[in-house]
């Protein structure tokens, strides 16, 4: 049995201390672990973040990048070592964000997957089609590429515990959310090609999350689909109604 993961990805959003006061608010709210809450947060609010639910055995908080290098000459970049520091349950990568605007391509997603898979930090893998993909009916085929590379030669003691976001690019920000059928018709691709690469048993359980313009509405219905294990939640997540999108998950 897969349990629901939903987590908020902030974005460049929030300082230290607003996110401080949000979390020790939704520190009250989240008391139970029926399912499991993560929040992306910016580098900065990192340290704030993990001390505001200390005490929450149910919140995790997550980074948004990293690099996969241990150290050196990267500026402005972060560590697995520096996130592990920090309390970093889980950290994002190949959000369709950073392949657009900073290059990040399937190679490095690969890279970074294992050395959090290595450190004990639960990756969240980004994938997701863009609409002119989709229109032209080759968005099947495009998320089976960007899975094989982003889990491709992965420690198989390890692949069951990566977190796949499927997000299409068009459902982003935009309020225009997949449907449940398209939604778990790639959900279930996606699982399908993880048994290729690893088989059924660890396929069965790897969650996948739905992301893109999820919100208090919506969340139930994706919820109850039998491929959607959660959802990765931008905009609707800086809010204190993002409760419910935890509660439909329940
Ligand atoms: C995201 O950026 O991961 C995301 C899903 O954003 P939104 O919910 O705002 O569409």
């Amino acid at each position: 049995m897969r349990k629901k993961v939903v987590i908020g990805n902030w974005k460049m959003n929030m300082t230290a201390e607003e996110a401080k006061n949000f979390l020790r608010f939704m520190s009250v709210e989240v008391k139970d672990d029926e399912v499991e809450v993560g929040f992306a947060v910016p580098y900065t609010a990192l340290w704030a973040s993990i001390d505001a639910v200390r005490d929450n055995e149910y919140i995790g908080i997550a980074a948004q990048n990293v690099h996969f290098e241990p150290r050196g000459a990267y500026t402005g970049e972060i560590s697995v070592e520096m996130l592990k520091e920090a309390g970093v349950k889980y950290c994002i990568i190949g959000h369709s964000e950073r392949r657009q605007y900073f290059n990040e391509t399937d190679e490095a997603v690969n890279k970074k997957a294992k050395v959090l898979l290595e450190n004990g930090i639960t990756p969240v893998i980004c994938v997701g089609e863009t609409l002119e993909e989709r229109e032209a009916n080759v968005h099947m085929g495009r998320i089976e590429d960007q899975i094989r590379k982003a889990i491709d030669n992965i420690d198989v003691r390890f692949v069951d515990k990566i977190i796949i976001a499927y997000e299409p690019i068009w459902a982003i920000g935009t309020g225009k959310t997949a449907s449940k059928e398209q939604a778990e018709e790639m959900c279930s691709h996606i699982r399908y090609n993880v048994a290729k690469m690893y088989g059924l048993n660890v396929a069965d359980n790897v969650r996948i999350q739905y992301g893109g313009s999820v919100n208090e509405s919506n969340a139930k219905e994706l919820f109850e689909m039998p491929n959607i294990d959660g959802a990765l939640v931008g905009g609707a997540s800086l809010k204190p109604t993002f409760t419910n999108i935890i509660k439909a998950a329940r």
